[in-house]
């Protein structure tokens, strides 16, 4: 039996070249219509409207916005959106478009309101709600338990993953302290907490795969010669990780629909057919992904981590490619969303054509997307191969993976031009459906909205400072003398 080989796209100097119907439909996307540019960019202009974008958004929208000549558009990881939104409100737009789901807005419309800029609106492009199943596992009452269970046990820290409502975090920073993390920097807070407050206990949630590929992460790590360890965080060695294993919690209900499917049998199909290539995934696929990624970092081959350490991990094969003056087609498996190919294709296809104009030998890089070409549904009309998503029921099964996220892709063009034409022409009160949730409802005598953005005010703060905020250890250390008086 022949196996199926997965669809991929490769970047040459001046072409894009897909194999099967999936890298199609990317591909064409990547070259967007010029009317549809330059109308995109003047309404943008003309409204003064800054974006900010996730990297897992729909690639037709990517493809045609990063073709705009509009300066304030930024596609990016989650943690980068909130910090772009408010350089761009401090450079004069008069509003703000996020294309995410909704846990993006409300991360987004509460950053803003913390540094100064209530009055700037942020735009959703639905009037619908934008889910996403992650997000909504930690909205059952199950989440509450495992909240429960961490605020009966002494020294808890909640590590909530940034993929959940401010709801979710207001109420959950109400029963135990918590602070957001993003997949860029989740190892190195629980690393500082531990380091920070004697005998932790974190309660890492709600992504499962993610916390599953944490606790291997750390036990790999107790392993490595203490060297290694002070290199990632200089305050811990073999014991103080060893001891930090049994008190890292994560809860084991809360799955990303997209990365689930990056499992056993797409594994599998790697493994057999694609034993030479640097393989990426990230921290949200199931263990088995993460094994083979984790493998291939161990030997230079690969990285596990967020989209950025994905996209990094793939410049970076490319500049030493070309510093060694490489002729080579360098292939990678894609092991996250597919939305990622919009900013690796502009950012590889950049160095590949500086090389090339130099005169460097002839390189090119290669994007496997680990799903099955045969399960993609073909559109009728155009013929090109229709990207898979859940809701449509293509090309998602555990045989072939699913690379596409269909809450993100409510995120479509149509949707962002008829957002653009309602702002100045309706009312704003027309406008209300579009904009993030207000959460005004009071918990402790504080808004949502307000209590909800302190976890994600405290990981800003440890971005900026290198430590946990004193105010949230404080919060920690006087739970537990409650906790012993009690
Ligand atoms: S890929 Fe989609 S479902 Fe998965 S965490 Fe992101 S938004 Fe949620």
């Amino acid at each position: 039996m022949t196996l199926p080989v997965f669809p991929s796209l490769r970047i040459t100097a001046d072409a894009l070249v897909p194999q099967g119907a999936f890298a199609e439909a990317q591909a064409a996307f990547l070259k967007p219509d010029a009317e549809v540019v330059a109308r995109l960019s003047a309404l943008l202009r003309q409204k003064n409207v800054g974006v900010v974008a996730h990297f897992y958004m729909d690639p037709e929208l990517q493809g045609v916005l990063s073709a705009c000549d509009w300066p304030h558009i930024h596609v990016s990881d989650s943690l980068a959106m909130a910090d772009r939104a408010i350089a761009m409100a401090e450079q004069g737009v008069g509003a703000i478009a996020v294309l995410g789901v909704d846990f993006m807005s409300e991360d987004v419309r509460a950053m803003l309101d913390a540094s100064g800029h209530a009055g700037v609106p942020v735009y959703r492009v639905a009037a619908d709600t934008i889910g996403c199943s992650l997000a909504e596992s930690a909205e059952a009452a199950a989440y509450g338990a495992y909240l429960m269970h961490a605020a009966e046990t002494p020294r808890s820290l909640h590590v909530v993953y940034i993929n959940t409502s401010l709801i979710t975090k207001a109420k959950a920073h109400a029963i135990v302290p918590t602070i957001t993390c993003t997949s860029s920097n989740v190892v190195q807070t629980v690393l500082q907490a531990a380091a920070q407050v004697p005998d932790i206990h974190i309660w890492f949630g709600p992504d499962t795969y993610m916390g599953d590929n944490l606790a291997h992460m750390f036990s790999s790590l107790a392993e490595m010669p203490n060297a290694q360890i002070r290199d990632l965080h200089p305050a811990h060695d073999q014991a103080s990780v060893r001891a930090l294993l049994p008190r890292f919690h994560y809860f084991e209900q809360g799955t990303c629909i997209v990365h689930h499917m990056f499992g056993r049998e797409v594994v599998e199909l790697v493994r057999g057919n694609y034993p030479d290539v640097f393989v990426t995934a990230h921290l949200e696929v199931p263990g088995e992904m993460f094994e083979l990624a984790l493998q291939a970092q161990h030997h230079g081959n690969g990285v596990v981590g967020s989209t950025s350490n994905i996209l990094e991990f793939v410049l970076g094969k490319v500049d030493h490619a070309i510093a060694h003056g490489d002729h080579a087609n360098l292939r990678f498996i894609l092991g996250t969303e597919a939305g990622m190919i919009t900013p690796i294709v502009r950012q590889v296809q950049a160095k590949i054509r500086a090389h090339a104009s130099e005169g460097g030998p002839e390189l090119s890089a290669e994007i496997i997307f680990p799903v099955a070409s045969e399960a993609i549904a073909q559109d009728a009309q155009s013929g090109l191969g229709v990207v898979p998503g859940v809701a449509g029921g293509e090309g998602c099964s555990t045989a072939g993976g699913c690379a596409t996220c269909p809450y993100m892709k409510m995120n479509s063009l149509h949707a962002l031009l008829g957002l653009l034409g309602r702002i100045d022409v309706e009312p704003r009160s027309n406008l209300v459906p579009f904009e993030p949730r207000k959460y005004v409802q009071e918990i402790r005598g504080r808004t949502a909205a307000d209590l909800g953005g302190e976890p994600i005010l405290h990981m800003r703060s440890f971005q900026r400072n290198g430590e946990l905020p004193e105010a949230l250890v404080g919060d920690v250390l006087s739970r537990n003398a409650q906790f012993l008086q009690g």
